[in-house]
């Protein structure tokens, strides 16, 4: 992958049409906001431009998706958004895996799979480095743009919480609430708003906590039986991995979700300086240091005893 700069970014993207703009399967705040910023720039621009993902974006999104009218054409240009690995792509995207022209994202994991990239680690959201790009194509940012790419700052901030939550993220979403952005309405539709399902499966969750290595690890399971019971989708278990975090004295917080055919889906926060991103490169995933996630196959006992074992080395 060639780095560029935001002004060959520009060149690239206003030499281009009938964009796809991918986002990664089980979409966040980030993927879904840095995804519509650009799409929303891009149709001012005059292109036709569709951002698309293999998994369908939770309702919760709405207020961003509803704003942008569905273009159906053949795409020419591919670029990617907050999307570090192929394996993220998805079964409904998997065929542009070595057609991707840009990539613009923020996992230092980013495996450099498209011909040109912006890959910046150190910006808290992908949707801040798409702010950088969409100044550089000198495209005024609307009140749509603006709620977008609040979103992405604060869903990947965790309200601005986080460690990865910079001088930068505050400045561009306080500059966003001046475009427009509704930073009261969509904090607390992310962050103080919770289904009833969502509480289920947190019940649930929380019986099947335990602890490791003297409570500096702790790991909660959620079984498909769970979900069954609390009748709760993937949407409403996004967040619970950094329940496990919060606790007191813990180091790194492990949430497994079992998925299809023996595979789990793990998810690794750390609470201090530990590299959880090198932990789930050893399943053959990745993600941040403070936030990472990888797929191991096996049964649970075999699953939850390896991902321990490699997060305790760790510590
Ligand atoms: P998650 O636990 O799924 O919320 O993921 C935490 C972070 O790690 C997110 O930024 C993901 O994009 C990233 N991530 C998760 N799984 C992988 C993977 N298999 N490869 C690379 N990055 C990943
Ligand atoms: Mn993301
Ligand atoms: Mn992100």
């Amino acid at each position: 992958m060639k780095t560029v700069t935001f002004e060959k970014c520009a060149e690239l993207l206003h030499n281009a049409d009938n964009i796809l703009i991918l986002m990664h399967r089980s979409p966040d705040g980030d993927a879904v906001g840095s995804g519509y910023a650009l799409a929303h720039a891009l149709r001012k621009a005059g292109k036709k431009v569709m951002p698309v993902c293999s998994d369908d974006i939770p309702e919760k999104y709405g207020y961003i998706t509803d704003t942008l009218e569905v273009q159906n054409f053949e795409p020419e240009y591919i670029v990617t958004v907050d999307l570090a690995d192929t394996q993220l792509f998805g079964d409904k995207l998997i065929q542009y895996k070595d057609k991707v022209n840009l990539c613009i994202d923020h996992h230092p994991s980013n495996t450099g799979y498209a011909e040109y990239g912006i890959v910046d680690a150190k910006a808290g959201a992908c949707a801040q480095i798409i702010k950088k790009v969409i100044n550089a194509m000198n495209i005024s940012i609307d009140k749509n743009i603006a709620n977008a790419i609040f979103t992405g700052i604060s869903t990947d901030t965790g309200c601005f919480k986080y460690s990865n939550a910079s001088a930068e993220s505050y400045q561009m979403a306080a500059e966003m609430i001046e475009c427009g952005a509704d930073g009261f309405f969509i904090n607390k539709l992310m962050f103080d708003t919770k289904s009833r399902q969502r509480l289920e499966i947190e019940r649930l969750a929380l019986n099947s906590l335990t602890y490791h290595y003297d409570g500096k690890i702790a790991v909660i399971f959620i079984t498909k039986e769970m979900m069954k019971k609390s009748g709760a989708s993937d949407d409403d278990t996004e967040g619970i991995s950094g329940m496990p975090r919060q606790i007191e004295g813990v180091v790194i917080g492990i949430t497994i979700r079992e998925k299809d055919n023996g595979n789990f889906r793990v998810s690794m926060r750390s609470a201090g300086d530990k590299d959880v991103s090198a932990v789930c490169a050893e399943f053959g995933g990745g993600g941040h240091k403070a936030a990472a996630g990888c797929t191991v196959t096996g049964t649970a006992e075999e699953v939850k005893e390896k991902v321990i074992l490699a997060a305790g080395a760790a510590l």
